[in-house]
């Protein structure tokens, strides 16, 4: 049983995240969606407001399931047993970061591996900042997130 979990902040969930789930989904097993509760970042959607956000959008994968999680990723895994981390590569800038953390978490865990999918070339520019910015200047965001949430992010800006 290849178990996988794909971590992340999701804040919003994009069409880039949703490549790289549909695209594990067909490597592993099962896909666990990590969503991570990280009290220190002043998230615009609440853990369970992205939780089933990302529920709703991958309802048709049916080895795809989404939970959240706090504290370390290595822990994480060890609870829900599972022995893949699915991160997503889009530029040189993300390789850095993504390759101390990888090594780190396996040496914390040795039988933890980190897998990482190169983005689909049409949102290797795209991220939740990027989405989060537009949606916050009143932009169109329908090429960076799926129809069915865009309310949703507008009604976040429309409230503030
Ligand atoms: P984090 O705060 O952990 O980076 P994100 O929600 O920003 O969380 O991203 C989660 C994962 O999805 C990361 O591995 C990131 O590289 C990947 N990712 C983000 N945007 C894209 C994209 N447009 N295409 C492919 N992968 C992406």
């Amino acid at each position: 049983m290849r178990r996988a979990i794909y971590p992340g902040s999701f804040d919003p969930v994009t069409f880039g995240h949703l490549d790289i789930i549909k695209r594990s989904s067909k490597l592993f097993d099962e896909i666990i969606v990590g969503v991570l509760n990280n009290s220190q970042k002043n998230a615009l959607f609440s853990i369970d407001e992205r939780v089933n956000m990302i529920k709703e959008l991958t309802r048709e994968y049916p080895n795809v399931r989404v939970d959240s999680f706090e504290g370390l990723l290595v822990d994480y895994a060890k609870q829900v047993d599972a022995s893949i981390i699915i991160r997503g590569l889009r530029a040189v800038t993300d390789f850095e970061y993504e390759l101390q953390i990888a090594q780190t978490n396996h040496v914390q865990y040795q039988n933890l591996e980190t897998v990482f999918l190169t983005t689909s070339l049409n949102y290797s520019y795209l991220s939740s900042t990027i989405v989060r910015e537009f949606a916050s200047h009143g932009g169109d965001i329908s090429r960076f997130v799926p129809a069915e949430i865009i309310p949703l992010i507008e009604d976040k800006y429309n409230r503030k």
